[in-house]
């Protein structure tokens, strides 16, 4: 029988729930617990496939093929743990569900309402991840702000919870902010006050409360918190900023969040293994030589756009000792100045996925700069398409050669629609999405990097390689590094005249791990760093080994 930690936030947004959430699971696997994380979002999108990455950041795809919520990333990267479809829940979903069931006629006549249908919906849905899983505790982190319009049923929900489970199968969690004011030279608890009657209105008292803040909160602090919000004064639990999100577990382990919510939930006191994450953040801390790496991308202006890739790039960083200097470059910004004005000095570049014409001819700039000039390249799906296009213009000599998505009638659609998308209408959840297999080329680089014949990545897009140009392409100098099993798919490629030029047509990086580089990012900066490709080093953390 799963145990139910509910993660709510009060005060303002973006306090950091989804970290702490990742967090609490990262803290109860270290004891052996097996953790499953849920992220209920309060928006009426089915889920956030179809929204712009300046909206809500990253679209995390799950192994399932799940578009979702950035905070998917963060939980499976704090817990390794891989999420499913069914950790990332939306308003929309749930109302998607019920209309449905009502269409169908399955409520017998009843009028559907907000309470009970939709909480009870809610609900299922926590349930369902608890039956499919079978993890030991099942964290729900609940999207928006307490005293939210939106979030109001889903607090219902929570609440509602309690009522078949046992006094000891829930413990409810509170992120809030205490802010220190610069004038008064005072730390504010009056907020979180305010936030925890507007939860306990609600009818939720929580068990702990965890206060985000930039200064340090005395036992006093503590103790006035305690005493306004009713929480036990060993629960209140202080979340100073940190120097990096990985170092957070290991504070809010300090500061007692494990014991309290294992306490409130009667599981048995086991003894927490961290040494190895504890390692990690010290490495992390003491890193070696910057290395500098180009992002070339259109959603500069948002970091979390590209969280996923900035995450495998210093996960890659940590496992070979460097210390990342990330340069976000705005593809735009070289189609005014060129590609040397804003990469020269870089040791590796990398380009994105993304969707849409805007940024494609500085992408291409940027390809064609690292081709020529011998830098590390890594393309991650549009990323890979550009590099095709940029092969096709530059080196087949290809006039006017480029994407069917970003010119339905070009004269050399090099990258051309999956046939299995011609039909297709609807936008939402439709593209090639999850995990497929790849089959690796023998004596590639791809290959030494993996170390296995078949991989399995995750994937997202409608495009794919013309194989219309494939003999062209590689008669030219490339090599097809990977292909679908069946040899159609041209998923991976590699430049052979280069000392590192890579692009895939999947995302690696949803599998790179904090401690567990992804083998492909790994390879980028080693070789930016100078280092040769594989020795003993890098297969030691190769998947699986
Ligand atoms: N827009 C491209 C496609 O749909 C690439 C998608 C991506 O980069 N995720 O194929």
């Amino acid at each position: 029988m799963s145990k139910f930690v509910f993660v709510t936030g009060g005060v303002v947004s973006s306090l950091g729930k989804g970290i702490v959430a990742a967090s609490l699971g990262c803290l109860l696997k270290s004891r052996g617990y097996s953790v499953s994380i849920i992220k209920l979002d309060p928006y009426l999108n089915v889920d956030p496939g179809t929204m712009s990455p300046f909206q809500h950041g990253e679209v995390f795809v799950t192994e399932d093929g799940a578009e979702t919520d950035l905070d998917l990333g963060h939980y499976e990267r704090f817990t390794d743990t891989p999420m499913s479809r069914l950790n990332s829940v939306t308003t929309g979903s749930i109302y998607q569900a019920v209309i449905n069931r009502e269409r169908r006629g399955d409520y017998n006549g009843t009028t559907v309402q907000v309470i009970p249908h939709i909480t009870a919906e809610i609900r299922t849905r926590i349930n369902r991840v608890a039956a499919h899983t079978q993890a030991d505790v099942v964290i729900t982190e609940i999207g928006g702000t307490v005293g939210d319009i939106e979030s109001l049923p889903f607090l219902e929900a929570i609440r509602e919870f309690r009522k078949d489970k046992g006094r000891h199968d829930i413990a409810y969690v509170h992120v809030t902010l205490v802010p220190f004011l610069a004038a008064s030279g005072e730390i504010k608890t009056k907020p979180t006050q305010h936030s925890v009657k507007e939860l306990r209105s609600i009818g939720i008292q929580p068990d702990v409360l965890v206060c985000r803040c930039d200064h340090p909160i005395t036992t006093a602090l503590k103790t006035k918190l305690s005493g306004f919000c009713g929480v036990p004064v060993d629960a209140v639990i202080s979340a100073q900023d940190a120097d990096t999100i990985y170092a957070v577990p290991l504070a809010l382990e300090q500061e007692g969040l494990t014991r309290e919510v294992t306490d409130t939930l009667r599981l048995e006191e086991r003894p927490g293994d961290l040494a190895g994450w504890e390692t990690m953040v010290h490495q992390l801390r003491h890193p070696g030589d910057p290395v500098r790496v180009a992002l070339v991308g259109k959603y500069v202006s948002l970091n979390d756009a590209y969280l996923s890739i900035v995450e495998a790039l210093q996960h890659a960083c940590l496992a070979q000792d460097g210390k990342l200097d990330l340069h976000v470059v705005c593809a735009e910004q070289i189609e005014q100045d060129g590609a040397a004005a804003h990469l020269e000095g870089m040791a590796a570049v990398v380009t994105p996925g993304g969707f849409g014409n805007r940024g494609i001819e500085g992408k291409v700039a940027a390809i064609r700069w690292a081709r020529e000039e011998g830098v590390p390249f890594l393309g991650l799906c549009l990323g890979m398409q550009c590099a095709v296009i940029e092969w096709a213009r530059n080196i087949a000599g290809l006039v006017g050669a480029t994407s069917a998505e970003l010119e339905p009638a070009a004269t050399h659609p090099v990258i051309h629609l999956l046939p299995e998308q011609e039909d297709v209408v609807d936008l939402g959840g439709t593209m090639r999405l999850g995990v497929y297999p790849c089959r690796l080329m023998p004596n590639t680089i791809s290959h030494k990097l993996y170390g296995e014949d078949v991989i399995y990545e995750r994937h997202r897009h409608r495009y794919e390689f013309n194989n219309a140009y494939r003999n062209l392409f590689l008669e030219s100098g490339y090599r097809v590094g990977g292909c679908s099993p069946d040899g159609r798919l041209v998923e991976l490629i590699e430049y052979k005249d280069h000392p590192f030029f890579l692009a895939c047509q999947y995302h690696p990086e949803f599998r790179s791990r904090p401690g567990r580089a992804h083998p492909l990012f790994s390879g980028l900066i080693r070789a930016a760093q100078g280092v040769p490709i594989v020795d003993e080093a890098t297969t030691a953390m190769l998947p699986g080994s």
